[in-house]
């Protein structure tokens, strides 16, 4: 009988020749449990996902509780579905007056989709401003204003009318005029490996924004739902957006994206066509389910503070000469190391030993440090112990 692996090798398409290929028998709280009877401490959480750790009790059973009631019952936006309408109505009041509505999606990707398509509806203009070493997705228009061109090149032609500024860059937003439909970026850019810009820079864009009639949309889809330590890294920042997108952590472990904005944004959907903007399995009942589970539990147990004090042990404790730096905010956290070298053995010693780590899409010294917003204190300091020795076994 042909192996699981064997299957996966043939069935299902690969984006890498180098596959992390680690088989999954089941998943729980912050381990990742293989079916060669080893386990993992989950430090990436499935790119910022797993928030709550796996299978958290108050998500699962919200999601059993949803599947015994119904499941899809019509593309989004004709019916009143209790679960979008409660997660909504939480997530609204978490949010400022600005941030009022909710547009389901399936993903991340989709969510950037929409807001990208509801700029410039609403303003009527078409040319977009991203930033370098962003990432939006990998559907066309996400990829339109993702910064690297590694992967925007192949794809060409891509949508007209982007220009890229570097991110942080003060002196570099008078590129941003009237003819700007939005800005799009992520508070702090996670692919772009972990790069926190300063307070003053995010007033100016905000300031600039303003000015020229661009519509800011912050992409939360990493850095949402407490991971920052707050329960969106606008927070941190004191500025509000006009579309904020997110997905990832937002439903537990279950597929679903938002973008989010004002009523009078979002009037522009409505008509001219009508319909204009559509999805079917967008806001997926089951998904809101857990989202209103999963929201409830981040607000019961105060997770954004939980994700402060992770990032007060990690900080405490990688101290080592191979470590240049580590940045970022609350749980999304990056470790520079020396050099890819050491960087790749590092990661591999980490796997041998029992902690999943990995890289960001844009940099090959980053060491992502994202473990669920739960794991306890004491899989924190393994998890910890285990990346210092693994530093020092470096050591000649
Ligand atoms: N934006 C950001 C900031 C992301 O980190 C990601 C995923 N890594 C996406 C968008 C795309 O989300 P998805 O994979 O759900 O399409």
């Amino acid at each position: 009988m042909p192996s699981l692996e064997t299957h996966f090798a043939h069935h299902i398409a690969w984006t890498s020749d180098f596959p992390l290929g680690l088989t999954v028998e089941r998943a729980e709280g912050p381990y990742l449990y293989l079916t060669d009877g080893r386990r993992l401490i989950d430090f990436i959480s499935g790119i910022a996902v797993s928030s709550l750790g796996h299978r958290h009790p108050r998500v699962v059973a919200a999601i059993k509780d949803q599947v015994d009631r119904h499941l899809h019952v019509m593309v989004y936006g004709e019916f009143i579905q209790q679960p979008q309408v409660a997660f909504a109505t939480l997530l609204a009041r978490q949010l400022p007056p600005a941030l009022q509505v909710v547009y389901f999606t399936m993903s991340g990707t989709e969510a950037n989709e929409g807001a990208l398509k509801l700029a410039k509806k609403y303003t009527g203009r078409t040319r977009m401003v991203a930033f370098d070493r962003s990432y939006h997705g990998d559907t066309h228009g996400s990829l339109s204003v993702t910064g690297r061109s590694v992967y925007q090149d192949p794809y060409r032609p891509l949508l007209p009318g982007v220009t890229f500024l570097p991110f942080g860059d003060l002196d570099a937003l008078a590129a941003i005029d009237e003819t700007v439909a939005c800005v799009i970026t992520e508070p702090i850019q996670g692919e772009g490996g972990i790069r926190v810009p300063s307070v003053a820079w995010m007033h100016a864009l905000r300031q600039r924004c303003t000015e020229v009639g661009a519509l800011l949309i912050f992409d939360e889809i990493q850095t949402g739902f407490g991971r920052t330590g707050a329960l969106f890294a606008f927070e941190g920042f004191d500025v509000v957006p006009d579309v904020m997108t997110v997905a990832k952590a937002m439903a537990g472990g279950m597929p679903l994206g938002a973008f989010v904005a004002s009523p009078e944004i979002f009037a522009t959907f409505r008509s001219d066509p009508p319909l204009s903007h559509v999805t079917t399995f967008g806001g997926h009942p089951v998904s809101c389910a857990a989202a209103l589970a999963t929201l409830q539990v981040l607000l019961d147990e105060d997770l954004p503070a939980q994700a402060l004090k992770i990032e007060e042990t990690v900080r405490a404790r990688l101290n080592h000469p191979l470590i240049r730096e580590v940045r970022g905010r609350g749980a999304m956290l990056g470790m520079e190391l020396v050099n890819q070298p050491v960087t790749e053995r590092v990661v591999q010693r980490c796997l041998t030993r029992g902690v999943l780590l990995g890289w960001t899409l844009h940099s090959d010294t980053l060491v992502r440090l994202a473990p669920p917003l739960t794991i306890p204190a004491n899989v924190l300091d393994e998890a910890l112990g285990i990346i210092i020795d693994s530093l020092n076994a470096e050591k000649p």
